[in-house]
């Protein structure tokens, strides 16, 4: 059935701008090939928005990204703009796409493709055939909670202060993203948490335990939890133990980070945010690469655009429903790699090193050959 797509890339700075072309030709591609219709629409954010016009997400910039059925965006940032003022810098747009949307689940995905299995730190065996999710809350807990500061103390000291804060529906929202995750693979979740030391600990694992045990769609998902340092050391451990994990914005941005070196380099690694469904079941979404706009390796045509195109196939799995068109796209990505093709990030001796064009010429091809 023919399906209309309206999409808005924000490349963004450095080989944000690089990546975000490889992935128009794999828009393109599957448009052309799979009878769907993507309206695109490009602007700028970050670093680019700043020398245009003055500030790294304009108000219109941000309407279109509210009209959106998704955003893809590249990666912001660099040297040029390191000092500029703080309430302008390129991460402030980044920010506020993701503030006024309301982007309160991420989605990071460690997936090990059988060619980059000697890439990892670990060994083979224990990531072979790796696939988790962790779905990590983005827009509350200790780095938004109030009272924050530093303050100066009578006695001569400073004191630092942040504060964990979650409410149930905070818990309960992200949590159901994590379950409805699970329903489509092998419907485990381990929540993780510090309820051995922590109230919002306590209150995270009674309302992740709420919701599976009174929403009845969530009746066959096996729910178990696990402290959070624990959770760190099991993701090294024995990482294949886990299906869908979920956690809070701090403990969930060190647990995904380290669960995506698990599987080798930052230009493999996709992600998604998103927000609450609205009447129609439809989400606010934004998909990105994790890296940032490396300025090292900028305009060198160097950089890995895998990243980002695994952004746009979780795009079309998780805003659009179009499974078998993500899975055309990893597949390809996974063919590719098993012919040997890699770029500098990724390379291993005696592959095929290539360019970030010749990578998105390989996995046109792989993808042509896929639909043969
Ligand atoms: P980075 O992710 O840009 O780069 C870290 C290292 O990984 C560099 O050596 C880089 O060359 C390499 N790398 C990253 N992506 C790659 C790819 N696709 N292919 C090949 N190699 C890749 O992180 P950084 O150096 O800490 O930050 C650079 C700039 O990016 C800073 O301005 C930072 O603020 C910004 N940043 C933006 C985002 C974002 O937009 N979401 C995320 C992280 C950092």
């Amino acid at each position: 059935m023919a399906q209309d797509i309206n999409l808005l890339i924000l490349p963004g700075d450095g080989i944000g701008t690089e990546v975000m072309a490889q992935v128009r030709r794999v828009t393109d591609w599957i448009g052309t090939n799979q009878g769907i219709t993507f309206n695109i629409e490009e602007d700028l954010v970050g670093g680019c928005s700043i020398d245009a016009h003055g500030t790294s997400l304009t108000d219109e910039c941000m309407a279109k990204a509210m009209a959106a059925d998704a955003v893809l965006l590249g990666a912001v940032g660099g040297p040029k703009w390191d000092k500029v003022d703080f309430d302008i810098r390129p991460e402030a747009g980044l920010l506020r796409l993701r503030k006024d949307m309301g982007l309160f689940a991420n989605l990071r995905p460690a997936i090990c493709f059988d060619a980059l299995v000697d890439a990892s730190s670990l060994k083979p065996d224990l990531i072979s055939g790796l696939d988790i999710m962790i779905v990590r809350e983005l827009t509350g807990g200790v780095y938004f909670g109030e009272p924050r500061g530093i303050t100066d103390l009578p006695d001569g000291q400073r004191r630092g202060v942040n504060t964990q804060v979650y409410d149930t529906e905070e818990i309960r929202r992200v949590v159901r993203v994590a379950f409805d995750l699970a329903l489509q693979r092998d419907g485990r979740v381990t929540s993780c948490d510090k309820a051995n030391v922590m109230e919002s600990g306590i209150l995270w694992r009674e309302e992740a335990t709420w919701v599976h045990e009174n929403e009845a769609q969530y009746a066959d998902i096996e729910l178990s939890h696990m402290y959070a340092d624990n959770a760190a050391m099991q993701l090294v451990r024995q990482p294949k133990q886990f299906d869908v994990i979920v956690t809070d914005n701090l403990f969930g941005d060190i647990l995904s980070d380290t669960a995506a070196m698990l599987t080798g380099s930052l230009g493999m690694l996709p992600s998604a945010s998103l927000g609450a469904p609205d009447e129609s079941g439809v989400a606010k979404a934004m998909y990105e690469p994790v890296h940032g706009s490396a300025p090292d390796i900028a305009g060198q045509n160097l950089a890995n655009p895998i990243a980002s195109i695994l952004s746009f196939a979780m795009a079309l799995r998780y805003s659009f429903n179009l499974g078998a068109e993500a899975d055309l796209i990893e597949k390809s990505v996974e063919n590719v790699l098993a012919e040997g093709y890699r770029t500098g990030d990724i390379m291993q001796p005696g592959m095929n090193q290539t360019t970030t064009t010749g990578m998105g010429d390989a996995i046109i091809v792989a993808l042509d050959k896929l639909a043969g």
